[in-house]
């Protein structure tokens, strides 16, 4: 972003960074492993980044029950514990390297307890209680309902070719092992870039949080089934392009297992604006690479992603504090309400009376570095927000046809919430489309970039007032009421 804006907050992180590396200096010296300190102090921006790459080359993880009271900051970045979504008031759970864990004083190692991941994971241990549970899986066969790597590439084709009209199925890549990284596309003209309103959902970048994937193949079903004979699903298909990544991480959920097949957590793997500047692929996983390119192929107004271990919608920022107004998220007023929207129509979020009847602001949560959403925010401009499906990262199938019922309706009101707004067509005095403009709008301190034409931004209810720049220059303000894209645009005509 090269509004004045962004500069101006890029100021503001790069002195809060100053001052939190110049923190980290003090940390205890078993942070210094592999010569990762010795990367750090040559680049100190990338400080983070540096001990998560520490913790990542560690293939001996270990899964932790840990007591709340010894969850400090500085206790979390000098071990590198990695947290889990679950909490509770007493406790949370998550990774720390065998190193680690070792060099622990005996009082502090005597209070964490090793968890069975695996058993965590299919809910047959309570991480809290400790109380099992083994008759989870009460229907074994019904285990084995979810799509494996090789079922889900047979349904996805066999959709889209069922469906080639409005659905097309590409490849963002390889994983790290070989397999295809699989984007549905839906749409009306799915060949063609119409300038219609882009929205992106991905999944299971956690191999093991499955239920996402899962409702990510019933999306597409849905849309595509219901395209013919459904007035609300033929809207948005012919007034918007979906993009649907069921597996981001389809190496991990093979080897049942959060991390990708060479041990990077994904959603720690992305630039991170408040310590990482270098808003680049190089050096990060493969799987992480494809994402970023594909956000530089295309503008996500707003998009989802999926995860599980808890029932929330997450808002950013997960990296940094929102206590103060000018701290949030500057669209904060458009995709908080859709957040409340979403937890609202979904029974289980809404009484999930961990958080705000199931909303959260994910620092408030944990913190979070390097993950996507807050980088698709922060560097790609997208409105991008966290969505935790269920308790269980891998439940019994039997518990999908439920996951889907409870967030069909949410999906498609997000989806519709985010139509919504202002949609411009740019154009010159010969009424030709113009290239390379911003738009800022009165009721967000955030100013959008577009590469040709055609403008959408989600904005709150009502009139906007809405300013178009060239070259950081004001040229044209109109005032426009919002609604939901139904393909027609207002025109606004500029002399150059
Ligand atoms: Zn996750």
């Amino acid at each position: 972003m090269g509004s004045p804006i962004f500069t101006q907050m890029r100021r503001q992180v790069n002195r809060r960074v100053n001052r939190r590396v110049n923190r980290q200096v003090s940390l205890k010296s078993s942070l210094i492993v592999g010569g990762v300190l010795a990367s750090c102090l040559t680049a100190c921006g990338e400080l983070r980044t540096a001990k998560v790459a520490l913790k990542q080359n560690d293939n001996k993880l270990v899964y932790v029950r840990v007591p709340n009271t010894l969850l400090t900051k500085e206790w979390v970045q000098s071990t590198g514990f990695n947290r889990d979504h679950a909490k509770n008031n007493t406790y949370a759970v998550g990774w720390l390297p065998s190193t680690e864990l070792n060099q622990l004083t005996f009082d502090d190692r005597s209070e964490i307890h090793r968890l069975d991941e695996a058993a965590v994971t299919d809910g047959r241990l309570n991480p809290f209680t400790l109380e099992t549970s083994p008759t989870k899986f009460d229907s074994p066969a019904a285990a084995e309902e979810y799509h494996n790597y090789q079922a889900m590439t047979e349904e996805l084709r066999r959709l889209a070719d069922s469906h080639s009209d409005i659905a097309k199925l590409t490849s963002l890549g390889k994983s790290s092992q070989g397999r295809d990284l699989w984007m549905m596309t839906v749409s009306d003209q799915v060949e063609l870039d119409e300038g219609e309103p882009e929205l992106l959902y991905v999944a299971n970048m956690h191999g093991d949080e499955v239920v996402g994937r899962e409702l990510s193949i019933y999306h597409i079903r849905s849309l595509l089934d219901n395209y013919s004979v459904d007035a609300r699903t033929k809207r948005i298909v012919n007034n918007s392009k979906i993009f649907i990544v069921p597996s981001m991480n389809p190496d991990g959920f093979e080897m049942h297992q959060r991390y990708s097949a060479v041990n990077t957590d994904l959603n720690r793997n992305f630039p991170d604006f408040t310590s990482d500047n270098r808003d680049n692929s190089t050096g990060r996983a493969i799987e992480t690479k494809a994402i970023m390119d594909l956000h530089a192929a295309h503008h996500f107004i707003a998009a989802i992603n999926f995860h599980g271990g808890e029932v929330c919608f997450n808002l950013p920022w997960d990296t940094k504090a929102n206590d103060a107004p000018t701290e949030k998220f500057a669209d904060d007023a458009v995709l908080n309400p859709m957040g409340r929207a979403w937890a609202d129509s979904n029974p289980t979020m809404a009484a999930n009376s961990s958080f705000d009847r199931g909303l959260t602001y994910g620092y408030e949560w944990y913190e979070v570095n390097g993950g996507m959403q807050d980088w698709a925010i922060w560097y790609r401009a997208s409105m991008h927000a966290t969505v935790e499906l269920s308790y269980v990262k891998w439940p019994d199938a039997s518990y999908l046809s439920t996951a889907w019922l409870e967030n069909k309706e949410a999906m498609f009101a997000f989806h519709e919430r985010a139509l919504t707004g202002i949609h411009l067509e740019v154009v010159n005095d010969q009424g030709a489309l113009v290239p390379n403009f911003e738009v800022s709008i009165e009721s967000s301190s955030r100013t959008l970039s577009y590469s040709f034409g055609h403008a959408h931004r989600t904005t709150t209810d009502g009139p906007q007032k809405a300013t178009i720049l060239i070259g950081g220059r004001a040229v044209k303000s109109i005032t426009v009421t919002a609604r939901m894209f139904d393909g027609k645009y207002d025109r606004v005509s500029i002399s150059r």
